[in-house]
């Protein structure tokens, strides 16, 4: 089967076969599976590189397909989480490759399980939140990580390596919510974040093969102009991360917390320590009440209200547009 499977890429010289098989021993993963993650997973599973855990919290949606391309309109109308889709595309594209589902919401009570035996992490998720919690947790593994972003018709990326600049010495300030445009208001070109995430998973395949030729820039790209600019990031000697070790949204302490969700009249709410749930046991007594449908990775209810219940107690309640008003679906049907 992998008889010259690889042949193309092995006779680059950068690469060549013991690239080829060091790649096949390399574990990665891949955090958020929107128009970046997407692209970026499915160079890495072609590429040959042996194992990639794939986290994602949300369910393929319609308005997802012109940019995230592991879906499909099937995996639209069966509302499958995207973690568990994009796994199913890369066995069928690439079988030696081990890719393995996780359907979780990144925070700082799971991302030592999000990145638990891993050799790097791709940044695909769409919020500071997650980038800042990432920075500081493969700072205090001393793992590399690949910031990349995507908005409009611009994008950029850059690699965070154990000994910085990092994250916070690129973006100091952690900016407020609603402060600044995002995917839900101005809308993305497939066309960027394709040529950002395969920047990315280029970086990575050479991170992972210890190229010197591995960049130590900021490559933004803006591809309705037609322009792209690289600048050096300088390591900030008091940088609270990379400078003094300070973590703060690694320690932070979670409570019960609701959030809205980009472009949805939704709201998630995430339990405050991890639970497990009996979803059978759940639908059971839902039933009563209204449709639900129920898979190994979710319960969905459609009835006096909706919303999408997942095994580790996150849901996403739908139709309601304040975390109070999601915090008391979750209080009646579920139980806080
Ligand atoms: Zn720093």
């Amino acid at each position: 089967m992998s008889a010259g499977r690889y042949s193309r890429q092995e006779l680059f010289a950068g690469v060549g076969g013991i690239g080829q098989e060091k790649l096949s021993r390399a574990k990665v993963a891949v955090v958020g599976l929107g128009a970046l993650g997407t692209v970026a997973a499915d160079s890495l599973c072609r590429a040959g590189v042996g194992f990639l855990r794939l986290v994602d919290r949300d369910c393929v949606e319609l308005s997802n397909l012109q940019r995230q391309t592991l879906f499909t309109e099937e995996d639209a109308r069966e509302e499958r989480p995207k973690a568990v889709a994009a796994a199913r595309r890369l066995a069928a594209v690439n079988s030696a490759v081990t890719a393995e589902p996780l359907v979780a919401d990144v925070n700082a009570g799971n991302i030592g399980r999000v990145l638990a035996g891993v050799d790097l992490a791709l940044d695909g998720s769409d919020n500071f939140e997650t980038r800042y919690l990432l920075n500081e947790a493969c700072h205090s593994l001393g793992l590399p990580w690949i910031y990349a972003g995507a908005l409009g018709g611009e994008g950029g990326t850059m690699n965070i390596l154990p000994g910085g600049p990092c994250f916070r010495c690129l973006a100091p300030a952690v900016p407020a919510p609603g402060s600044y445009p995002t995917c839900g208001t101005a809308g993305a070109l497939n066309m960027v974040t394709g040529i950002v995430a395969l920047y990315q998973a280029a970086e990575a395949v050479k991170i992972l093969l210890g190229s010197p030729e591995t960049s130590r820039s900021y490559l933004s790209v803006d591809i309705w102009r037609g322009t792209e600019r690289r600048a050096l990031i300088r390591r900030n000697p008091d940088c609270p991360v990379c400078g003094r070790g300070e973590y703060e949204f690694l320690t932070r302490r979670r409570d019960a917390g609701g959030v809205s969700l980009c472009g949805q009249e939704a709201v998630q709410i995430v339990p405050g320590a991890p639970a497990e749930l009996d979803l059978p046991a759940l639908a059971a007594e839902l039933r009563r009440l209204g449709a639900v449908k129920l898979t190994p990775f979710m319960l969905s209810f459609e009835g006096p209200v909706s919303f999408r219940l997942f095994p580790d107690g996150r849901a996403v309640i739908q139709n309601v547009t304040t975390t109070a008003a999601a915090k008391s679906v979750y209080a009646e049907y579920i139980g806080l």
